[in-house]
């Protein structure tokens, strides 16, 4: 732990190094505070002069911070933050300088976005874009740099990142609701944020094994490795006792976010041997989103000062769990109100089974697109293969909250099973039953009493875009129910009769058993829900006409916007699957065949040394034949990938033709590949084998 925090209690240190709103208060001039308080709640621009004073208090505080640069901070394609760094520094003529900052410098920056994935959006030529301070979340000073969250865009005003159709989505979810909630005779709330907590889940593995696998450095993942003797079958090491290294990490990780104003909450370990979760208390979605990338990036280098190697790919060792990241996600509205909570009065009541439905409705027409935001290489590994929910996206929300769905649509009354009851606004409801903790660990999108939880979003994947889809969907049907109910003229009466009609249309959606049995695919099949397997499957219906209708409609995208997302991420898909083609390649020619070879010789001069004096040596030449059988397997492997990864440039008609070549031919040659390797593993002497074991890498911490 840094000196800094040693003799502080957290309270005392907690968000030490943010900008915060207490620090604003306390540095700028009252008028100046307010002008920024009303950008920060209701967007409306800053006046320069009123941005040189924020900018000057922000520069005074970060320098004494220890900062001395500044960088706008951004969210750009590639899913990992971006960052250009500019001292304070302005000369002065007589070889000396001041420390300036000015208020231009603050609300917009001009990198070059020639090299940032674009998706065809903006030629290289005409290469800039420029970045716009985001007042809503706040600035903070890290590694003696200040760094200012701004949003992306290009010169002719396409979005470019992730943060700013996050806060259009927001935007247009706060704008329904409100529209809901005045139905509801509510006129105090005047915002309604959506809230996200993300359960995060990381692998940490000594460094000292890590730097001799190549695969780890370039990939993030393991793309040799036989299963050690013992993987997760024993089941302890979830929530078992934490390893001191790890402990300490951990201390440590804890008080650097808690420095930068995260609420770094839970952490325990995980399933898998090695693997561990850190999960955040929740907050507005966009500083949500902010901090998981902070978290993810803090992580890693914490993870270096212990000799560790933090791994957030989703997939880093066949045969054990993956990790995933949790989305938990829910409404809430400025007079205090939690909407995804059941309440206590009839009224809170009917109000909670309104928003319930129109997110069942919305699940179940838009389910492609919850798909999408989870679809990646790295997820693909975990999706439907009994870690993580299957592709196909569907509901749980408890076997109570089931029970009141099929009274309100057969007009029955809740059979009363406990005496922990609310009343119900609807004559044939008078009860709802109170409890809803049954957790249903695999479904992909659960109800947990008072929130959903999203589960099948990978651990390395920027919450963003699920947050984009998950507001932009409930906006689209909160927008339907506020159009239809607004114009009538019994409001009950009209209620009732659309979550009569919304239950009865749209219960195909929910599925309340084992999301992990072959039975549910089957099942689901039936009821006409996609089944989107990969990511080449999900990815191309980002299109689909009634998407972009509803993404313009609230004018979180355009079709040109989201045309560009989806070829950017296919073509990601395809460099991944490359990168770790061409990897393999590298290490199976340089490391393992020549090791097989080694040990063939080792083998073989065995054979003719017994044999010399006469010994029996049938082990010896077993032996020898298997091994000698591997490599030439070895070999053939290698120049089969070899060529069909050299075969991908005859497959460029489209990103999608490029994906699916890649997945079908690529991918799995690459499989093929990698089962010879680790039975030779299995074979080789380890004194030979020439890369960290699976067993080395996953229980030395
Ligand atoms: P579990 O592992 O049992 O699912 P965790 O405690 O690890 O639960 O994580 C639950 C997450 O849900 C936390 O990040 C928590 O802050 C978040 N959460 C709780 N209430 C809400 C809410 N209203 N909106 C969004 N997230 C929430
Ligand atoms: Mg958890």
């Amino acid at each position: 732990m840094s000196d800094q925090v040693q003799n502080q209690t957290v309270a005392d240190y907690f968000g030490c190094n943010v900008f915060s709103d207490t620090v604003m208060r306390d540095r700028l001039p009252k008028n100046v505070y307010k002008s920024v308080m009303k950008t920060k709640k209701f967007g409306v621009p800053l006046e320069s002069d009123v941005a040189d004073v924020v900018a000057n208090a922000m520069k005074d505080w970060a320098i004494e911070k220890g900062a001395t640069h500044y960088t706008h901070w951004f969210h750009p394609m590639t899913g990992v933050t971006a960052e250009k760094h500019d001292a304070f520094i302005t000369p002065t003529g007589d070889g000396h300088v001041i420390l300036e900052f000015s208020g231009k410098e603050l609300v917009k920056g001009e990198p070059d976005a020639s090299s940032f994935p674009s998706g065809g959006l903006r030629a290289t030529f005409e290469a800039r874009g420029y970045t716009a301070w985001d007042p809503t979340s706040n600035a903070f000073v890290k590694d003696d740099s200040l760094y200012i969250p701004t949003a992306f865009c290009s010169y002719t005003g396409e979005i470019l990142d992730k943060k700013t159709p996050l806060l259009r989505s927001m935007e247009a979810v706060n704008e329904q609701a409100l529209r809901i909630l005045r139905l509801f005779g509510n006129d105090k709330a005047t915002r309604v944020s959506t809230t996200v907590g993300p359960e995060q889940e990381y692998f940490l593995v000594d460094k000292k094994y890590y730097d001799q696998r190549k695969d780890l450095i370039l990939t993030g993942r393991t793309l040799f490795g036989a299963m050690p003797p013992k993987g997760q079958e024993l089941e302890d090491h979830y929530f078992g006792n934490i390893k001191q290294r790890v402990s300490d990490y951990m201390k440590d990780l804890d008080s650097e976010l808690w420095k930068l104003g995260i609420y770094a909450k839970t952490k325990h370990n995980e399933v898998a041997p090695a693997q561990h979760e850190l999960a955040p208390v929740f907050t507005t979605s966009n500083i949500a989103s902010d901090h998981n990338q902070l978290t993810m990036e803090i992580m890693k280098k914490v993870a270096l000062k212990h000799g560790l190697v933090c791994l957030l790919h989703e997939k880093p060792f066949a045969g054990v769990n993956g990790s995933g990241k949790h989305n938990n996600w829910s409404i809430s509205s400025n007079d205090g109100q939690n909407l995804l909570d059941p309440g206590k009065t009839p009224q809170d009541n009917m109000q909670f089974l309104t928003f319930l439905c129109a997110i069942i409705k919305g699940v179940h027409e838009y389910a492609p697109l919850l798909r999408i935001s989870a679809a990646s290489a790295g997820n693909d590994h975990r999706l439907g293969a009994n870690e993580a929910p299957p592709a196909v996206v569907s509901m749980f929300i408890g076997e109570e909250l089931q029970s009141v769905l099929d009274a309100i649509e057969n007009g029955t009354a809740v059979e009363k099973n406990s005496s922990n009851v609310f009343e119900i606004g609807v004559d044939a409801l008078p009860n709802f039953p109170k409890d809803a903790t049954d957790r249903n660990r695999t479904s992909p999108f659960a109800f947990t009493g008072n929130k959903f939880e999203f589960r099948m979003l990978g651990s390395a994947d920027s919450i963003s875009c699920t947050n984009v889809m998950m507001n932009t969907i409930v906006a689209q049907e909160l927008c339907e129910f506020a159009d239809e109910l607004e114009k009538a003229d019994n409001f009950k009466k009209a209620l009732k009769n659309l979550l009569v009609k919304t239950i009865k249309e749209h219960k195909a959606i929910i599925f309340n058993g084992n999301g992990y049995s072959d039975e549910w695919l089957e099942e689901a099949a039936r009821r006409g829900l996609p089944n989107l397997v990969s990511t080449v499957d999900a990815l191309p219906h980002y299109l689909d006409e009634k998407n972009v209708a509803m993404f313009e409609k609230f004018k979180v995208y355009t079709k040109t916007e989201i045309a560009s997302r989806t070829e950017i991420l296919l073509e990601n898909y395809s460099k991944v699957i490359n990168i770790e083609a061409l990897t393999m390649l590298d290490m199976s020619k340089k490391l393992i065949l020549p090791a097989a070879i080694e040990y063939t010789k080792e083998i073989s001069d065995a054979v003719a040394s017994k044999k010399a004096i006469d010994l029996d040596t049938a082990v010896e030449t077993k032996i020898a034949e298997k091994l000698s059988c591997l490599t030439a397997s070895l070999y053939e492997a290698i120049n089969t990938l070899d060529e069909k990864r050299i075969n991908s440039k005859n497959h460029e008609d489209s990103a999608e033709t490029l994906a699916r070549y890649y997945r079908d031919e690529v991918f799995s040659s690459m499989q093929s590949l990698r089962a010879i390797a680790d039975e030779l593993e299995m074979t080789v002497s380890s004194k030979v084998w020439p890369i960290p074991t699976y067993s080395e890498l996953l229980y030395t911490v």
